[in-house]
C-alpha cells in the first residue's frame, strides 16, 4: 500500500492516515511531523524550516526532498507508506517519482481530500495539540479533561503557532497556488481519487471504501 494524501491543512489527512493504518500495514510519513521533530531537536534542517513554518510558507524543496529520501529508505517504508503533506509542489512530486523508480516501486493511489476554506479555518483555529505525543484536541467538542494537559501522556496541550487565523489563511493561499495543481499531475497518471472531507467520520469510511476499490 503506497499512497499519498493531498488536501489543504486541516482536511484531516492525519486522521485518515491513522484509520488506514488500522487496516493496512504502512508507515505514516508526515513531513510536517518530521519537520516539527527537527525543530524540537534543534537540527540544522529544523532551524532552517522553522521560519517558513511559522509564517505559513513552504520550506525549500531541496530540504524536504533530502529529508524524504532518507525517510523512504527506512525499512518500515519499504513495506508501504501513507504520505501526508508530501509532495506539496510539482518539483517534490517529480523528485518522489525519481526516488520511487530508483527503489523499483510506484504509487497505488493519490487521495485528495476536498474541504472548503471556511471549514478549514473553523477546524484549525480550534485545534490544540499535545507537544509530547501529538494527540489532537479541539475547543468545540474535544478538550482535555484538565485544561492544557494531555489526557494520554500528561504533556502540554497547546495551539500550534501556525494554527492562528492569519497564518491559516496564508497556508490556504499557498495550498491553492502550489499544491492544488498536483491534482492534475496525478490525474494524468490515472492515480487520483477525490473524497469529501467536510464530514470527518463519513469521510473516513468513504475514504477506506474508495481505497479498497482503487488498489
Ligand atoms: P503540516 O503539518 O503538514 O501542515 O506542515 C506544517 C508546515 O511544515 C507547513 O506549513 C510548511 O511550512 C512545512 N511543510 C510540511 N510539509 C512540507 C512540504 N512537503 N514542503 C514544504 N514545506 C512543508
Amino acid at each position: 500500500m503506497k499512497i499519498i494524501l493531498i488536501g489543504p491543512p486541516g482536511a484531516g489527512k492525519g486522521t485518515q492516515a491513522a484509520a488506514i493504518r488500522e487496516i493496512y500495514p504502512a508507515a505514516h510519513i508526515s513531513t510536517g511531523d518530521l519537520l516539527r521533530d527537527n525543530v524540537r531537536r534543534g537540527t540544522v534542517p529544523g532551524l532552517e524550516a522553522r521560519r517558513y513554518m511559522d509564517s505559513g510558507s513552504l520550506a525549500p524543496d531541496d530540504l524536504i526532498i533530502n529529508m524524504m529520501k532518507d525517510r523512504l529508505a527506512e525499512d518500515d517504508a519499504r513495506i508501504g507508506f501513507i504520505l501526508d503533506g508530501f509532495p506539496r509542489t510539482t518539483a517534490q512530486a517529480e523528485a518522489l517519482d525519481a526516488i520511487l523508480s530508483s527503489m523499483q516501486t510506484g504509487l497505488d493511489a493519490v487521495l485528495m481530500l476536498d474541504i472548503s476554506d471556511e471549514d478549514v479555518v473553523r477546524r484549525l483555529s480550534g485545534r490544540r495539540v499535545c507537544v509530547s505525543c501529538g494527540a489532537i484536541y479541539n475547543t468545540v467538542n474535544r478538550s482535555p479533561e484538565k485544561e492544557g494537559v494531555c489526557d494520554s501522556c500528561g504533556g502540554a496541550v497547546i495551539q500550534r503557532n501556525d494554527d492562528h487565523e492569519p497564518v491559516i489563511r496564508r497556508r490556504l493561499a499557498v495550498y491553492h497556488a502550489d499544491t492544488a495543481p498536483l491534482t492534475a499531475y496525478y490525474d494524468k497518471k490515472g492515480l487520483l481519487r477525490r473524497i469529501g472531507a467536510s464530514e470527518a467520520p463519513d469521510a473516513a469510511l468513504l475514504f477506506l471504501e474508495t481505497l479498497k476499490g482503487a488498489i
